[in-house]
Formats: C-alpha cells, sequence, structure tokens
C-alpha cells in the first residue's frame, strides 16, 4: 500500500495560490532529495555507482541543480536537454546523451560537453565519426529483442526502434575499438513504471552477462553498465512500492555472481531513474470551476490535460484529494474533466470521490515526473507555472506560467498587420 500524503496544508495552498494562481505544478523539494539520498544509500556498495537524472522527465534547471548536489548526473536526449544541463554546471561524464535518431549537431554539442555519447544504432558509428569526432569514451544502448518482454508503456523491445540488437554487439564493439575508442560502456532501457523488483534485477544480470560476453569474445572490458531508466511509482492506492533496499540486494548479487566470479570487479554501475526520483513529489494543484449534470456528472477543472496529459494518453490512475475533504465520504462519481476540445481530457472516469463544490481545490497526485514536461499548446491551452516547496514551508516560483505573448511569439503578426 502507498498512502496518499500531502506536503501541505490546505490553508498552506490557499496562501500559496493568492500569490500563485491556479493550475500550477508544486514540487517537494525536501523529499526529492530524502528520495535520491536513499537511492545512492542502497547502492552505496557499488563502486562509482550514479543516477543520471532524465531530464526529460522534469525539466526545470532548479530540480536538476537539486539533484546535481546530490551527486546525480544528467540523462539528455536533445540539444536543449544538453544546454540545460551545461547551464546547471554539469561537466564531462557527469552528462549522458542517450539519443536517438540524432541530428549531427547534437553530437556535436555532446562532444564539446565530453558527455558520455551513447550510440542508438551501429550505422552511428561513422556518423559521429564525420560529424564530431569518436572520443576515447563510447556506449552502445543494447536492445535485448525478443528474449525480454515489456509492459504496456514502453511496448516490446524487439518493437522498438532503440539500441542495436543481440547479433550487433560484436561487431559493434569490435569496430569501435579498431576506430580507437579505449572505454566502452553499455545501456539499455526496456522497462518503464516497472514495479516488478525481479524484471529490474533481471535487468542488470542481463547487461553483466553482455560484459562476461565482451570479455570472452573480444577481450574487452566494459567499465560501466547503464541499465536505464523505468523504476516504477505506485500511482494507485494499492500499488506496491519498489524496494529500493531489495532491488539494489539483488543487483549485488547478480553482480557478485557475473561480474566478481568471472574477475571484472569493479565495474560501475549507472541508471537513468527519473520517475523514481521525483515522481511521487509532484502535485498539480487545480481549482473547479463548473459543476456540469447531463448523461454523467461531470466536475470541471482550470487544468487540463496540457498541464497533465498522462491520464488521456495512457489511460493513467492519478491519485486525487479533495483539500478539506480528506476524510469525506467517496459517495460521488465523476468524470474530473479539463477544458480542452477533446473528449479524452480527463483526469479521471467515474471514481468515487467526496461532493465537490466550484471552488474546491483538488491536487493530483504523483506528477513529478513526465507531468508538466509532457505539456504542450493544442487549443491554445497555456502551460503552467512550477514552484518549489521547500522545508521551511515557503515557495520559490521555479518557472512561472506561460503568457498569451509566449504563445504568440513565433508568429509575425507584424507583417499580417502590414498586408504581406
Ligand atoms: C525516459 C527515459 C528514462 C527515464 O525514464 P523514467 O521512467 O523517468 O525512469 C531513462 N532513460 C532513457 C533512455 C529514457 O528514454
Amino acid at each position: 500500500m502507498a498512502t496518499k500524503t500531502l506536503p501541505f496544508t490546505k490553508a498552506q495552498i490557499e496562501r500559496i495560490i493568492s500569490r500563485h494562481p491556479t493550475p500550477l505544478h508544486i514540487y517537494d523539494a525536501q523529499a526529492i532529495v530524502a528520495n535520491a539520498r536513499r537511492l545512492s544509500r542502497a547502492f552505496a556498495w557499488a563502486p562509482g555507482f550514479r543516477n543520471y537524472f532524465p531530464v526529460k522527465a522534469l525539466p526545470n534547471p532548479h530540480i536538476v541543480r537539486l539533484l546535481a548536489d546530490e551527486g546525480f548526473g544528467a540523462d539528455c536526449s536533445s540539444l536543449p536537454e544538453l544546454v540545460l544541463a551545461d547551464r546547471v554546471g554539469l561537466t564531462g561524464e557527469q552528462i549522458m546523451f542517450s539519443s536517438n535518431d540524432t541530428p549531427a549537431g547534437e553530437y556535436v554539442k555532446a562532444a564539446q560537453l565530453g558527455a558520455v555519447i551513447n550510440l542508438d544504432d551501429i550505422s552511428h558509428i561513422d556518423f559521429v565519426e564525420r560529424h564530431a569526432g569518436l572520443g576515447e569514451l563510447l556506449c552502445f544502448r543494447y536492445n535485448p529483442g525478443p528474449t525480454r518482454h515489456g509492459n504496456t508503456i514502453i511496448g516490446e523491445p524487439a518493437e522498438a526502434k532503440f539500441g542495436i540488437t543481440d547479433a550487433q554487439v560484436i561487431d559493434a564493439y569490435r569496430t569501435i575499438r579498431e576506430r580507437g575508442v579505449t572505454r566502452f560502456g553499455m545501456h539499455t532501457m526496456v522497462a518503464s513504471n516497472e514495479l516488478n523488483a525481479t524484471y529490474l534485477i533481471d535487468t542488470a544480470r542481463m547487461l553483466f552477462e553482455q560484459a562476461v560476453r565482451l570479455k570472452d569474445e573480444l577481450g574487452i572490458r566494459l567499465e560501466f553498465v547503464n541499465l536505464g531508466g523505468g523504476w516504477g511509482i505506485p500511482y494507485r492506492p494499492e500499488d506496491e512500492p519498489i524496494d529500493v533496499e531489495g532491488v539494489a540486494e539483488g543487483i549485488r548479487e547478480a553482480y557478485q555472481a557475473e561480474i566478481v566470479a568471472n574477475g571484472l570487479d569493479p565495474l560501475t554501475i549507472y541508471i537513468e531513474c527519473g520517475r523514481l526520483v521525483t515522481g511521487p513529489y509532484g502535485y498539480l494543484v487545480s481549482t473547479v470551476l463548473h459543476k456540469k449534470d447531463t448523461y454523467k456528472q461531470f466536475v470541471g477543472l482550470d487544468a487540463c490535460m496540457a498541464h497533465l496529459m498522462r491520464p488521456a494518453i495512457y489511460g493513467a490512475y492519478h491519485h486525487i484529494t479533495v483539500l478539506g475533504k480528506e476524510d469525506a465520504p467517496c459517495d460521488h462519481v465523476v468524470d474530473v474533466t479539463g477544458s480542452l476540445c477533446e473528449n479524452n481530457d480527463k483526469f479521471v472516469i467515474d471514481r468515487p470521490l467526496p461532493a465537490i463544490e466550484v471552488g474546491d481545490i483538488l491536487v493530483i497526485h504523483d506528477t513529478g515526473a513526465h507531468g508538466h514536461a509532457l505539456g504542450f499548446n493544442y487549443n491554445g491551452k497555456l502551460r503552467s507555472a512550477e514552484l518549489l516547496l521547500s522545508a521551511d514551508g515557503e515557495v520559490r516560483l521555479i518557472r512561472r506560467a506561460e503568457t498569451i505573448d509566449d504563445y504568440f511569439a513565433t508568429l509575425d503578426f507584424a507583417a499580417l498587420d502590414a498586408g504581406s
């Protein structure tokens, strides 16, 4: 069971809203830091362990800085994400560049920053060599294909566009060694929101076996394996959170059995967890604008799927708390909607909630990863502000809300007015 609590009171939120109108995302800095430390502590046994926080999960420099201060790196997959990591002060191999279908300019930037470059395909060896030059360190993303199964969010590895196949591994590493690469890593990413500890441990074992294979077949000693992200969080109250220490212990046992036993110790373990780190500690705060009683009962918010897309695109569950009604009976079955001209703009469908009135404040839980980040401007919807809640209860505006001028910024009204 995951208890769904809030790090603020109703009175506190009302004060915050008086200065920063809803909708807004608010992140609990203290909980994020504590969670980051827990993860690092669980892997204290692993030499050089590092989580590369995937910038795409929560691309706000204040959050990435908070995590950098805890020793995390940044996992980037686009030019703006590389620039953000650089601006935060991360340098060199504190940045992992795990892209796919990559424009040349992005490899150039990654190489300039000295980031770890993680190639998605064997054909990118020539591409990077031509455009950015091959450095001393290179990594490949490994796709195990039909030997592993994915879940509904990430899909089957064999159907995925990502990574090199099992059959390409030897050729890939032999080729980069011939081209002068002297330091080697291997990456994979086969899970998304995975709560099954065994699956996560098996992923580590899979890469450890590849490390043994590369040593046996090519005499290549991997410097690191990057297990990717995708570790899940309990969105539903009845979900069991991951036992992080248990997973770390399972990975340690696999490390002993594969890496130590084959004389490959030390092998550095990296992961790229975003959702696990920040997901549970973000909240979308929204005000009820309307109630509607037609074929169904609807509660309309001032937030919409532009602020949190997961329910609409994945049918994902997000818990909702009606502030001040935490202990009221959930005896009203409603759809909670946004204002988009799209009928899938619903945060919940047929959920029993307390009696809700116009003006009530609803808090949507677990928006700390892939929440604000997935926002968009369809239908002229403007993305919300982001606030950082500190231990003393104060908030800092770490991203202002978009304005109509932001929305129009790329349009040339002047040319229209001039009649051209
Ligand atoms: C999205 C992504 C992640 C992070 O996924 P989480 O679910 O946030 O842990 C890590 N690595 C890669 C390559 C990704 O694409």
